[in-house]
């Protein structure tokens, strides 16, 4: 969407997108602003905030996904659009599961979808020992306890939503006693499970959360950071918003599913002597179509082998989509597409690939490459001749400028570009008839040459050489356009095709997730034939394959054997559904 004419001075873009912004640093969106955004400006407005904190909190326990990226993009984003800045910090409090390997890929994603973090990066492990000092204000305080009762009976204890629960026998044990038995955890005295601080709220209250809420449990585990340091280790509840108030955070934004953890954020900053007061928002958290975002499954997909790993192409991963070949702007653009709500949905995978879809359209460099080939031999063109033919290596973007791809007598077509006996609807190659070779000639079968078993293995054909460059001086237009690739520079290589990784919309419906998986998410292609160039193309680089789609080096290609992943196809179904939509309205 083009920007507002006049304003061009305090314009940015941002994320792909352009904000105006006024005097108070309000941006203004060419779309609808979203409920959070409304929350900080009102806060800038009445004077509330001079400076916009906010935090992305990963757990190191799994790479990113796509879910994350929305998290990622609104919380780094409004810092940006309102002059503040955004955390990264690790929420490190469950050793068990947490990785060094996790932590780097982390970083590496946020950095890769285009943010930055600064000098401010944190990990709840940094302030390891404050909250300590506060569990034991708390006990003194007369408002955490420690509990003997292990977990089972914690949870028969705590109730249900209609039934209240039974304080532990536990809970009115002496404030002197609680502290000796903390600090007797805290010195390893005790075996995991054995005993845990609890805060004394209310083992009535309506809300769960609220009754005696867990804040310290044994964990006999070294920790990717503080190594043996400690035994036992905070709570999501305990770590989360104290650190948040430790750095100054204003508007702690997170999904829906902590809307009911929010009263106990609230008690918590309200009932130790935190040094700022920051408040906790949520959001709807993103669910895909044909999808799985859960990091648990996602691990389980990696640890089984259903997938080549976490950066398997067919993974929703952050890694996953750029090994796939999806530029980071695409994904920036889905964020700012799919916008901000308070309810949950689920959104449709095939708007992620339209947002990616509409960036590679502009960015990617054509190409030509030949997926199932099938030999073409002119024969009145010179043997031993090759003609660069210059090719625009991006009609919508002149900037790109243009390559040479040689062209010689023999050649490489698709082979569903032929057929012996067409129908009425094929426009493509058939005996007799003319076609052009995309920014090269027209030619014309005059002979199919077949193998002992029927099999058509090659072409006799003959060219128009007045119709060099794609166009014929007396006018003629052939229904059909071809892409090629010359036999004696092709360069082979592997190509591998991808669909959705289930096979059903909401995966694991029926029960068994597992069950949902689509044997035909990858499909291998050896032996395909790809002009010179390709074989400079970067890991990194999205290119697209003329007629076919668009295509990524993968990091396994090497220049003996490349490898291209199907970043997406052509056809863009979510565009024509969108379509048939409106008419139907
Ligand atoms: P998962 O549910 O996939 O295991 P998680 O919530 O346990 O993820 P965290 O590392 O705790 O993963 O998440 C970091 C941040 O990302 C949190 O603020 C969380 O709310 C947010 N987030 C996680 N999943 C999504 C999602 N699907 N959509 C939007 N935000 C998400
Ligand atoms: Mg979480």
């Amino acid at each position: 969407m083009p920007p507002p004419a006049g304003r061009r001075a305090d314009r940015r873009s941002v994320a792909g997108r352009y904000y105006a912004f006024v005097s108070t640093q309000t941006p203004v969106t060419p779309e609808r602003v979203d409920f959070i955004r409304e929350i900080v400006t009102a806060d800038v407005r009445s004077g509330q905030h001079q400076t916009i904190v906010t935090r992305f909190p990963p757990e190191p326990n799994g790479y990113l996904h796509i879910g994350h990226a929305k998290s990622i993009c609104l919380n780094f984003g409004i810092a940006r659009e309102f002059g503040g800045r955004c955390h990264l910090r690790f929420d490190d409090t469950n050793p068990e599961k947490e990785e060094q390997e996790y932590i780097d890929a982390i970083e590496a994603d946020v950095r890769w979808l285009g943010f930055d973090w600064g000098e401010h990066l944190y990990h709840a492990s940094d302030y390891f020992d404050q909250l300590y000092a506060w569990a034991v204000a708390l006990i003194r305080a007369g408002k955490a306890y420690v509990d003997d009762l292990t977990a089972d009976q914690i949870r028969e204890h705590r109730g249900t939503l209609t039934q209240p629960g039974r304080n532990s026998p536990w809970r009115d044990r002496s404030i002197d006693e609680s502290l000796d038995l903390f600090e007797r955890m805290r010195a390893g005295e005790f075996p995991n499970g054995a005993r845990v601080l609890r805060a004394r709220i209310d083992m009535a209250a309506p809300n769960i959360n609220l009754r005696d809420p867990v804040l310290y449990r044994i964990v006999h585990a070294a920790h990717p950071r503080t190594g043996d340091a400690w035994c036992i280790y905070p709570t999501y509840d305990f770590a989360h918003g104290q650190s948040d108030a430790i750095e100054g955070v204003t508007h702690s934004i997170c999904t829906l599913e902590f809307e009911v953890h929010r009263p106990l954020y609230d008690w918590l900053i309200e009932n130790l002597p935190v040094p700022s007061r920051p408040h906790q928002y949520e959001f709807a958290r993103l669910n895909l179509t044909y999808t799985v975002l859960s990091k648990r499954v996602l691990l389980r997909l990696v640890t089984e082998g259903h997938v080549r790993g976490w950066d398997d192409p067919r993974m929703p991963t952050i890694s996953g989509l750029r090994r796939r070949g999806f530029p980071s702007e695409g994904i920036r653009e889905f964020a700012s597409m799919i916008g901000v709500a308070k309810a949950d949905s689920v959104v449709e995978v095939g708007q992620l690939e339209f947002a990616v879809r509409g960036v590679l359209n502009r960015t990617a460099q054509r190409r030509f490459a030949v997926l199932d080939p099938l030999r073409v031999v002119i024969e009145d063109y010179p043997e031993g001749q090759v003609e660069g033919m210059s090719m625009a290596n991006n009609p919508e973007d002149p900037s790109a400028g243009s390559r040479s791809v040689p062209f010689t007598r023999e050649l490489w077509i698709e082979r569903d570009d032929f057929m012996e006996d067409p129908p009425p609807k094929f426009f493509r190659l058939a005996p007799g008839r003319e076609v052009r070779l995309r920014g090269a000639y027209f030619i014309t079968c005059r002979e199919v040459v077949k193998d002992a078993a029927g099999q058509v293995v090659e072409l006799r054909c003959t060219y128009d050489p007045a119709t060099r460059g794609g166009d014929s001086p007396d006018g003629r237009r052939p229904k059909a356009t071809l892409h090629w690739v010359s036999a004696q520079h092709a360069v082979p290589a592997e190509v591998r095709l991808y669909d959705h990784l289930f096979t059903r919309p909401d995966p694991g419906a029926d029960g068994d997730l597992f069950a949902d998986l689509n044997p035909g998410s990858e499909t291998v292609l050896t032996g395909c034939l790809v002009e010179p160039s390709l074989a400079e193309t970067a890991v990194g680089e999205t290119v697209q394959f003329e007629r076919l789609g668009y295509f990524s080096p993968d990091p396994d290609s090497t220049p003996g054997h490349l490898v291209f992943n199907r970043t997406l196809t052509l056809k863009d179904t979510w565009a024509k559904l969108q379509a048939r939509g409106r008419q139907d309205a």
